[in-house]
C-alpha cells in the first residue's frame, strides 16, 4: 500500500485554531496591585466584575483599566479603604 503523506490535513487543522480575539478573563489581572482588590471574574468567563462597584465590566485589559480610572470606581475605592481601616480597629 502507497503511503500517502497526510501532511496537508495535519497542516489543515493545526493552523485553523481560533484566533484569540477574545481572549476572556485572565485570573493574572488579579496579581496587578491596581486590580487585585477588586478584580473579579464574572459567572459567564467572559466578562469581569468589579466586586467594590458591583459592576460588570469585558474582560479586556483595556476595559478593566478603563474602569479602573472611573471616578465611580476611583471614589468607590476610597470609600473601600475607609471601611476596611474601620474594620480593623
Ligand atoms: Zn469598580
Amino acid at each position: 500500500m502507497k503511503g500517502i503523506k497526510t501532511e496537508r490535513g495535519a497542516r489543515f487543522n493545526t493552523s485553523k485554531v481560533k484566533r484569540l480575539y477574545h481572549q476572556g478573563y485572565r485570573a493574572e489581572w488579579e496579581s496587578i496591585p491596581s486590580f487585585s482588590l477588586w478584580l473579579r471574574p464574572s459567572n459567564d468567563g467572559y466578562s469581569a466584575q468589579c466586586q467594590i462597584c458591583d459592576a460588570t465590566v469585558l474582560a479586556r485589559l483595556a476595559s478593566v483599566k478603563q474602569h479602573h480610572n472611573t471616578r465611580k470606581h476611583q471614589e468607590s475605592m476610597k470609600c473601600n479603604e475607609f471601611l476596611s481601616m474601620v474594620s480593623i480597629n
